[in-house]
């Protein structure tokens, strides 16, 4: 069993057999959360700049193969002359624990910080911090955790983080003992600890017997030898959510999910199958002027022989019938909106049951007004990945060019998942008030990552075969998803 299953199922019996009890996963942080070899690179390479040297330009992080307290070994490797090495080290240790590299040369490991995001967003959860770290060094390791943390909402409390009472590296096993004995007195049901040094989870192990309590062995660097990882821990390296999380039922329900590009007749069927309360379809006329279902354009994406593509007003029809909401893409501009306007008014689909998205370039103010006049309650959506720049770089002036098109109906801003600064842009137009929805997200792991940060919408293919879900995708590019084992009963070409 994967060591994030084994969590899942620890928390899971916990929930159960506690559950008016306030429980908690302990984490250690070095190696743990924070990828020590990033911090390695970052201080030898700062000894670079600080002595115009160029012994390290070309270190990767892959290179850093050896624990933070090893770093002779790593010199040794790396062939720096043995002339250099002293003043090497001196810089290294002099350094490795400053405030700044703490607060600039730290880096989570990929997927952590959602994995504690999650556990954060349950009912009566907690996630405690066990370090040797001395308490020297508290405020340093909240304020860079915390910053951390800050894009995937995840913040830690002071009283949550337990400390080191005595110095570096002095006695960290009893302190580890001790902090565990400290969060159960503080009133935790602890169902999990993490920590990536062996010893510590030998040290740890008594205690973990008698309260029937989960060891994960986080199987990165670490310095004492593994033969002393005692039985029973579980091990692993990659934190994911898909492990954690069981299926769409335990997802925060005021997230609204969008199955996206329901563009021909297979992914259709699967998405009525599936319970997924928004459909997405793409409008847009074919070449002889009938109103169709397709994401691309027919100029930069002909006609392919056998591509089959939804009738618009079948599909609406049909989706109107169905009781579903439905998200409706205005791809083709001013004359599609058109007649999407008129088939929502004929089918007199209530608002709560609409929304509508446009790109800037198809769709602009006088569009906009005009469908929020004919529906004051629909959502309507612009992509704003485009003004990225003006939101870092000059908030006032993005803040301005977003409340006008509010102004002009615009209720909801579309930030593509892919973008590099998604995050980020999500946060600003969260903060400023504005309701959000991701897009592009490529697969499960992204789909619950983004769905943690809690925006307002997600819209995702619903390509998750481990949840039963076979969507297609929209057919960007002319390509469509498919599956080896897709059930049969909802297999493309069956009707
Ligand atoms: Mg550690």
């Amino acid at each position: 069993m994967s060591w994030m299953k084994a969590l899942a199922e620890a928390y899971h019996t916990a929930c159960e057999r506690f559950p008016n009890e306030d429980l908690m996963l302990v984490s250690d942080i070095d190696g743990t959360i924070i990828d020590m070899q990033y911090l390695v690179k970052s201080v030898l390479q700062s000894f670079d700049q600080a002595h115009a040297t160029t012994l390290f330009t070309r270190l990767a992080l892959s290179d850093v193969d050896v624990h933070e307290n090893n770093v002779e070994q790593l010199l040794e490797r790396q062939h720096i002359p043995v002339a250099d090495r002293a003043a090497v080290m001196q810089w290294y240790l002099d350094r490795r624990w400053q405030e700044e590299v703490i607060l600039n040369a730290h880096r989570p490991f990929p997927g952590v910080l959602p994995m504690i995001r999650w556990f954060q967003l349950q009912p009566n959860t907690t996630v405690g911090l066990l370090t040797g770290r001395p308490e020297s060094l508290r405020k340093a390791t909240l304020r860079s955790l915390n910053s951390l943390g800050e894009a995937h909402g995840v913040s830690f409390d002071d009283d949550v983080l337990l400390m080191n009472a005595r110095e570096w590296e002095q006695d960290v096993e009893s302190a580890k003992v001790a902090g565990l004995k400290q969060f159960r007195e503080m009133g935790y049901h602890v169902f999990a600890v993490i920590d990536n040094e062996p010893r510590m989870l030998e040290a740890l192990a008594p205690e973990a017997a008698k309260q029937e309590l989960l060891l994960l062995h986080a199987d990165t660097v670490y310095e004492s030898p593994i033969s002393s990882v005692p039985s029973g821990v579980v091990e692993g390296r990659d934190y994911a959510l898909v492990e954690l999380v069981p299926g769409q039922e335990s997802l925060p329900k005021k997230v609204q999910l969008v199955w996206h590009g329901v563009n021909d007749p297979a992914n259709l069927r699967h998405f009525l199958a599936s319970g997924v309360l928004w459909a997405e379809i793409d409008v847009r006329h074919d070449p002889s002027g009938e109103l169709i279902c397709r994401h691309d354009s027919f100029v930069t994406t002909p006609a392919l022989p056998n591509e089959e593509w939804l009738i618009y007003h079948e599909a609406i029809a049909e989706l109107a019938e169905s009781g579903v909401g439905i998200k409706l893409d205005i791809k083709g501009g001013v004359d599609a909106l058109n007649g999407v306007l008129e088939s929502v008014a004929s089918l007199q689909l209530p608002d709560d049951r609409l929304w509508f998205n446009g790109e800037l370039e198809q769709i602009g103010e006088e569009e906009f007004r005009k469908i929020r006049t004919a529906h004051p309650a629909a959502i309507v959506q612009c992509p704003v990945g485009w003004l990225n720049p003006l939101i870092q770089a000059v908030p006032g002036e993005a803040r301005r060019i977003l409340d006008m098109l509010s102004d002009w109906g615009v209720s909801r801003f579309s930030v593509n998942w892919e973008h590099p600064n998604a995050r980020a842009i999500f946060k600003k137009l969260a903060a400023w008030g504005y309701e959000v929805n991701f897009y592009g997200i490529l697969d499960l792991e992204g789909f619950l990552e983004a769905v943690v940060l809690l925006p307002c919408s997600v819209t995702s293919d619903f390509n998750f075969p481990r949840w039963n879900y076979y969507g297609r995708g929209a057919g960007m590019n002319g390509e469509r998803i498919v599956y080896v084992n897709e059930p049969d009963s909802l297999k493309a070409g069956e009707a």
